[in-house]
């Protein structure tokens, strides 16, 4: 029987059709990868809020996710993939701020394994359950501090900060493949409690900065909690 019952709740019939409408405003807005663009289509983002603020889930615009936390805008996922994939393939990724998993989500349909840290116990707890909702199989959780060294041992091609950083965490560097990049929202010396979406890749013997939208993220802090 493929009909759809009355069974189906509003958000369930609508959600593919409002999530596609999402992708079309993200690429309006300047989101150019296909790739990515297919992995935001792909993953049911109202899966990953609190059912009250379920209809609100293909706005594009961060949500309240509990413990004083948020789920991150679409654009801004959408943008840092991007900044991270650089057009490349992504076969492991490190994300930092796993929060309620809808990054990590989107990571794991584009490269082959994600690994994600979260410094708050009871968000770890969700992000897995929610993943493990989408059979999502492909992502390694960790709670701890992602501010600091992780003691694993880990090589991956791109880092995602997605918690706002006063300073680059180098700590983490040691875990970047050498052709591999880091993208963090970097606090704007300019405007207090904003940061500016900025790429670091290795050159020579140092390290490139590159600076690219304004963003505004709940702080990278130390610690576990
Ligand atoms: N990637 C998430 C964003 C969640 S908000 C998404 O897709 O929606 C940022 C998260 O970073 C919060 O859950 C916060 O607890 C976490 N965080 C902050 N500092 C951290 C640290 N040092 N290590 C790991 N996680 C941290």
């Amino acid at each position: 029987m493929g009909t759809r019952g009355p069974t189906h709740t509003g958000i369930g019939m609508t959600s593919d059709r409002t999530r596609a409408r999402m992708v079309e405003r993200l690429r309006v807005e300047g989101i150019r990868d296909e790739i990515v663009l297919a992995a935001i289509n792909a993953v049911p983002r109202h899966i990953f809020v609190d059912e009250a603020l379920a209809i609100r889930a293909y706005d594009d615009a961060p949500l309240p996710i509990g413990e004083g936390q948020t789920i991150s805008q679409p654009w801004v996922v959408a943008r840092m993939t991007e900044l991270a994939r650089s057009g490349g393939a992504l076969d492991t990724v490190l994300e930092i701020g796993t929060g309620c998993g809808y990054q990590t989500a989107v990571l794991a349909h584009i490269a082959n394994t994600v690994y994600t840290v979260e410094r708050i116990g009871a968000l770890v707890a969700k992000a897995r359950r929610n993943l493990q909702a989408l059979k999502i199989k492909n992502v390694r959780l960790k709670h701890g501090d992602g501010s600091s060294d992780l003691g694993e041992d880990l090589t991956v091609d791109a880092i995602i900060v997605t918690a706002g950083a006063t300073h680059v965490p180098t700590a983490l560097f040691r875990y970047l493949r050498a052709t591999g990049r880091m993208v963090l929202p970097l606090a704007n010396p300019d405007d207090a409690g904003t940061q500016r979406l900025t790429v670091i890749e290795e050159v020579g013997n140092g390290y490139r900065e590159q600076t690219f939208d304004a963003v505004r993220f709940v702080p990278l802090l130390p610690g576990i909690a």
